[in-house]
């Protein structure tokens, strides 16, 4: 198991000196301006200001239901734990027992099922689903009732980097100035451009559509995936409700055609769909919220610092929702820079400097590669209709499910990677 290094609450607070000065034209200083109040720009400001940096959140909250879930695995969820933010969400979530894996390609040569259970690495469960809009408005809640930390709730109009401050202006004309902006403002990530930090964007021939259901069986805590040739149709388990005791959120990746098509579907036309694409498994469905519809890419950087700037979820890397790792990356992201700016504090050297972010960069390469380029590797060997692309993903199944130390490496590193917190 990684350490986890302790998060207190108490720690002691940044010394002004610090920060930027308060003069005329600021509106307020902090040690860290975090650029963006989605679901890793409230994580990373939580965590920060309860390891007693001062920071200023800057972004609109957008916590409106958009019929999708997060499934967080046990790294994430020990994280949250760690910086005392989880209680926010443990009520509402739907621990995660399994994984099955089916493959739906219709290969020449067959690819094996997969079954992924938490016991087998000594687990209770492998993660827990929670609805988006509920994560966001849970990391907003705890932001809001912590002192150091300020929310604007307004987009950043300019970003300005100084050799001893960033300085930002939002759309209502109030300016900040920090020590360190953390980048978590999405793919286009305006705090990046202003770094001038490069970033290569592709379009993969996929959208997805996503929605909360009701289904007739119980899912028993497993979460299913189909990996058809046009991306995987998964079902992951939710908390049920008085109404409908028996849910799950739905992530299905689909041709931009046949999204358009299944768009134009009413409900229950598109709940008919599912149930035959899903063989039943959980019986017959019915649509519970309003559906989403994400077209499908993925973002690499160059890097992820430059002088007074760290990027952090989307604004440094993106894939498409394959294996559930999009935010539990992000999440690693806050961990890893949550330690380096302890240890730049505690020397009493400057957080914003390159010097100080170094060991940000380092921590985090390996991982993001990893994940970017296996969801890639595994979304495209999915699509592809060619037999011995099909063979050796049949050959890695087939070695997955009869080899029981692979497989429980592979379990640990999706759910558990090693690094500096989780
Ligand atoms: C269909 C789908 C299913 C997914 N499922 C999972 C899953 O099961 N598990 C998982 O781990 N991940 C999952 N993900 C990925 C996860 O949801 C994302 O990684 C996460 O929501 C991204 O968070 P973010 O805060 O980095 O970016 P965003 O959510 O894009 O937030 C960026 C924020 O920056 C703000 N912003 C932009 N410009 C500015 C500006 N100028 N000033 C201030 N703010 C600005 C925006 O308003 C926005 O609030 C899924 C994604 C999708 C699309």
């Amino acid at each position: 198991m990684p350490d986890v290094p302790q998060v207190s609450t108490t720690e002691r607070p940044v010394t002004q000196s610090t920060r930027p000065a308060l003069s005329a034209g600021l509106t307020a200083t902090a040690d860290v301006i975090v650029s963006g109040a989605g679901a890793a720009g409230l994580a990373a400001a939580v965590a920060l200001a309860k390891a007693g940096f001062s920071v200023i959140c800057a972004g609109p909250i957008d916590a409106v239901p958009t019929g999708r879930t997060v499934a967080l695995f046990e790294g994430s969820l020990r994280f949250l734990r760690e910086i005392d933010v989880w209680s926010r969400f443990a009520d509402g979530a739907q621990p995660i027992k399994a994984i099955r894996m089916i493959d739906d390609t219709a290969p020449f040569l067959p690819v094996p099922d997969l079954y992924l259970e938490a016991d087998e690495i000594d687990l209770e469960a492998l993660g827990a689903n929670v609805e988006n809009d509920r994560l966001v408005q849970g990391f907003a809640d705890e932001a809001a009732s912590l002192p150091g930390i300020t929310l604007t709730h307004t987009l950043l109009k300019t970003i300005d980097f100084s050799s001893d401050a960033v300085t930002v202006e939002d759309a209502e004309g109030f300016r900040y100035a920090a020590t360190l902006i953390v980048a978590a403002d999405g793919r286009r990530s305006p705090a990046r451009l202003a770094a001038n930090i490069a970033a290569r964007a592709w379009r993969y021939p996929q959208v997805a559509i996503t929605a909360l259901l009701g289904h007739r069986k119980p899912h028993n805590g497993v979460s299913t995936e189909f990996h058809t040739r046009s991306g995987p149709c998964t079902l992951v388990p939710l908390q049920g409700t008085d109404e409908h005791p028996h849910r799950s959120s739905l992530v299905w990746l689909m041709s931009p055609r046949e999204g358009d098509r299944r768009r134009a579907l009413d409900d229950d036309a598109l709940a008919l769909e599912l149930q035959h694409q899903t063989r039943s498994v959980v019986g017959r469905i019915t649509l519970e919220s309003a559906r989403g519809f994400f077209p499908m890419g993925g973002l690499r950087v160059n890097r992820l610092i430059g002088s007074r700037v760290a990027l952090i979820g989307e604004a440094a890397h993106a894939f498409p929702p394959l294996a559930a790792q999009g935010l539990n990356l992000s999440l690693r992201d806050i961990a890893q820079l949550l330690a380096t700016l302890r240890v730049a504090r505690d020397r009493g050297h400057d957080i914003g400097a390159v010097a100080s972010l170094h060991s940000y960069e380092r921590g985090r390469r390996r991982d993001i590669a990893l994940r970017t380029n296996g969801v890639d590797v595994l979304n495209r060997s999915i699509m592809t209709d060619f037999a011995p692309v099909d063979a050796i993903r049949g050959a890695g199944a087939i070695a997955v499910r009869l080899v029981g130390p692979l497989r429980r490496a592979l379990m640990r590193e999706g759910i558990m990677p090693p690094g500096p917190v989780v």
